[in-house]
């Protein structure tokens, strides 16, 4: 007999239920009591979801963060947060985020670092250590889920811990301490709490391990071995779980850790199955993860029953059968969509769904595919219905991928001659200030955007209404004495969105929430089909802006690689393949701006470094290719037509290289906050092109002096030439409100007045 189990349920509820009853407390308008209540009650809910499965996880919900939950457990929480009045609920939120409900000036400490958890969209809460760190137990949150989950009748409750190894390799030392040093401290706490999940009847404890997936050091690896031969008692049973990709050469050291069984991503590491199966010992349970947990395709069920028959005939009792990741990632319930066409539902399963394929299969495994015939058959429609789709199939996408050439990613000219056709032409002065792109998005502008969307307004009244708009952004900017305009982007939601809904082959959700960290919640797009551009989708825009001024006006996109990196993408075609047909619609909007006259055209990649795959052996395939799209997407154009990008992460010294052959004219990068540390790179690599490091901090309400903007510009000044110099904000200003732009970027164009008198001597 196959088992059936889950590694984690996505925890904020199907309506979003957690972010409301979150965001509630924190605002003083519920109690804690009433946030415990919802949250058991999502708990609940969770569980009956997954009634059919022969292990149930527990300790996978949370109510911020599970890698939080995890420091509390293990009773590490920053010496700040220690001797401030209120609950221990409260000093959780005071880590997560600053403050908890009511804290006012002396109960705010400032929140612990967030950061992507893997190559994931979920940031979790960064644990702080330092040499003197030491830990205790606090195993009371996970022996009540548990409780709660066996008075719920769910079967075999599982309790879900982060491992020590991948607890340690998350935290961040605050002094010059190794974290790895802190082993041996830290086992006794993980013994205990063993021990304690065992005598309230666990069987299973599941340990999830997935930096095994990463380069690890010999150092590390070792630490893996004193690890589990230190918690090798026998109860209870450890389920020792890796996810997002290969073990490579970390295999037969997870093979042969001394625990009960191995979970491993079987969609991802597919490749590797076989030779797992050869170097298991034979007295442990192999847990195939054979749905995919990070995205939102019906799995093709006779395809996985093809490969895991023969892999059950070997392993019989010993296989175990599961999503390949926790679901924490994927949307909750495909059922609660009602706008969805029926073609696209038919393709999708969302975690409720997952969790029905998992149920077959394990049935077909156990008695045989005659006894889920029906349920085979079905999925068998579905899977070659999407195959099939004209709408997802479209022969002249493919024949314009095939004719891609090198030429396509060329520009006519190379920089230093196309910069001094661009200088003669847009005449700006040294240190040209410009901004990123959006303006503040006001209550207004989302109130009529709403509107429109459920047709309360005309569309001739909602372009009338954004046009305003962009006449009052440009007016402001003429008043600042900007050098390079915006439009404002007072049309668009999103960056992503904005687009998707405009091209052919992407669909949208209504619930499809996936937790990004706390009460954050995104609805990444469904890129289902092959990519078309049927019109033009920002030049009326650009083009009634730059009517309204003889400033130059940049238009605005959001490149490929950022789109395909914020969506739910098909896995039915290499996603280089799916970034190029991106590309290549992206590359129609820049010529048909240029050919409307606009001088200056930006292509955000914001999200470019986040499709960064996990082993640093695989970066320079991703960025070839995301280079490449990114090339053919910008370079259609004439020398005199600019090319701007900008990207908002401050740690780029590792992918400078790639970022330089994008061969923008001009890039703008997040700096202010790392006080333009990122700049070090350029004294050992020379940055051929423009730059404008970010001086405006606009993550922050406070308004940046004159002075400080000169200061970190002059530091710019020291490793790149001034005439290769932009002044600008770190990214887009519409989370800001007016009032804090205004005087921000009055000093930000008198900083640039002040360096240019300064050049002039
Ligand atoms: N042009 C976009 C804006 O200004 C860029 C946003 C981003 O980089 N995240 O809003
Ligand atoms: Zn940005």
């Amino acid at each position: 007999m196959a088992l059936i189990h889950n590694l984690g349920f996505p925890r904020i509820g199907a309506r979003r239920e957690l972010k409301f009853a979150q965001e509630a407390f924190w605002k003083g308008q519920a109690s804690a009591t009433e946030l415990l209540a919802n949250a058991k009650e999502i708990r609940t809910i969770n569980w009956k979801a997954q009634q059919t499965l022969d292990f149930v996880p527990v300790g996978d919900f949370s109510l911020y963060d599970q890698v939080l939950d995890m420091s509390f457990t293990l009773g590490n929480l920053p010496a700040r947060v220690r001797g401030l009045a209120g609950s221990e609920l409260d000093n959780y939120f005071r880590v997560a985020r600053g403050r908890s409900a009511n804290d006012t000036g002396c109960n705010c400490i400032h929140a612990s670092e967030m950061t992507k958890w893997f190559d994931t969209n979920y940031h979790y809460i960064v644990p702080e250590v330092t040499a003197a760190t030491t830990f205790s137990l606090n195993a009371e949150r996970l022996l009540t889920q548990l409780a709660e989950a066996q008075k719920s009748g769910v079967n075999n409750a599982k309790p879900v811990i982060i491992g020590p190894l991948t607890y340690l390799w998350l935290c961040k030392e605050k002094d010059d301490s190794s974290r790895l040093d802190l082993l041996a401290k830290l086992l006794p706490v993980y013994s205990e709490l063993l021990e304690k999940l065992a005598d309230a009847g666990a069987q299973w404890v599941q340990v999830d391990e997935p930096i095994l997936v990463t380069e690890l050091s010999s150092e590390w690896r070792q630490a893996f071995e004193t690890a589990y031969h230190t918690l090798k008692a026998d109860r209870p049973q450890l389920l020792l779980t890796t996810y997002f990709g290969t073990l490579q050469d970390n295999l037969q050291l997870a093979c042969n850790l001394p625990v009960a069984g191995l979970h491993v991503d079987a969609v991802r590491g597919h490749a590797e199955l076989t030779k797992v199966v050869d170097w298991l010992p034979a007295h442990k349970v192999l847990s195939v993860g054979a749905i995919n947990g990070r995205n939102i395709w019906k799995t093709d069920l006779n395809a996985t029953l093809d490969w895991l028959e023969p892999i059950a005939e070997k392993l019989g009792d010993r296989l175990w059968i599961a999503p390949s990741c926790s679901l924490l990632h994927v949307p909750v319930d495909l059922d609660s969509e009602e706008a969805l066409d029926e073609d696209i539902r038919s393709w999708l399963a969302f975690a409720k769904q997952k969790l029905s394929e998992l149920y077959v299969l394990g049935k077909a495994i156990n008695e045989g595919r005659d006894a889920v015939a029906l349920q085979l058959q079905a999925n068998q429609l579905a899977i070659d219905s999407r195959n099939h789709s004209t709408r997802v199939h479209n022969p002249a996408v493919k024949e314009a991928l095939r004719n891609i050439t090198p030429a396509l990613g060329q520009r006519q000219s190379a920089y230093p001659q196309r910069a001094a056709i661009q200088k003669a032409n847009l005449r700006l002065p040294l240190y040209p200030t410009t901004t990123i792109g959006s303006f503040p998005q006001t209550p207004d502008i989302r109130k009529t955007r709403q509107a429109f969307k459920k047709q309360e307004i005309s569309a001739a009244e909602y372009s009338a209404k954004m046009k305003a708009e962009i006449g009052h952004a440009v007016r402001e900017q003429e008043k600042l004495g900007l050098d390079v305009l915006v439009h404002g982007e007072a049309e668009r939601n999103d960056m992503v969105e904005y687009f998707g809904e405009q091209l052919e082959g992407y669909a949208f959700s209504q619930y499809g929430w996936v937790q990004s960290y706390g009460s954050r919640c995104v609805k990444p797009p469904v890129l289902f089909g092959d990519i078309r551009r049927p019109q033009a989708m920002t030049v009326d825009w650009i083009r009634y802006a730059q009517s309204l001024t003889s400033k130059p006006m940049k238009g605005m996109l959001t490149g490929p690689v950022t789109i395909l990196n914020w969506s739910f993408v098909r896995d039915d075609q290499p996603r280089r393949d799916t970034c190029r047909q991106l590309a290549l619609a992206i590359r129609e909007e820049v010529q048909d701006l240029e050919a409307a006259g606009v001088n200056i055209i930006q292509i955000d990649e914001a999200a470019l470094r986040e499709g960064l795959p996990l082993r640093q052996s695989e970066w320079q395939e991703y960025l070839d290719w995301a280079v490449e799209s990114f090339r053919i997407s910008a370079n259609g154009v004439r020398d005199e037509t600019q090319i701007h990008t900008h990207m908002c992460y401050s740690e780029f010294n590792d992918i400078i290289e790639s970022i330089a052959r994008m061969d923008a004219d001009v890039i703008t990068i997040e700096t202010s906050r790392s006080d333009m540390e990122l700049l070090d790179v350029f004294e050992q690599f020379d940055y051929p092109n423009e730059i404008g490091p970010g001086v405006y901090d606009i993550h922050s309400p406070n308004i940046p002096t004159v002075e400080q903007m000169i200061t970190l510009m002059q530091k710019a000044a020291e490793r790149i030439p001034a005439e290769r110099l932009w002044v600008n904000p770190d990214c887009g200003l519409k989370t800001r409100q007016w009032a804090e732009v205004i005087p921000s970027l009055e000093n930000m164009v008198a900083a640039a007045a002040a360096l240019r008198a300064a050049a002039r001597g």
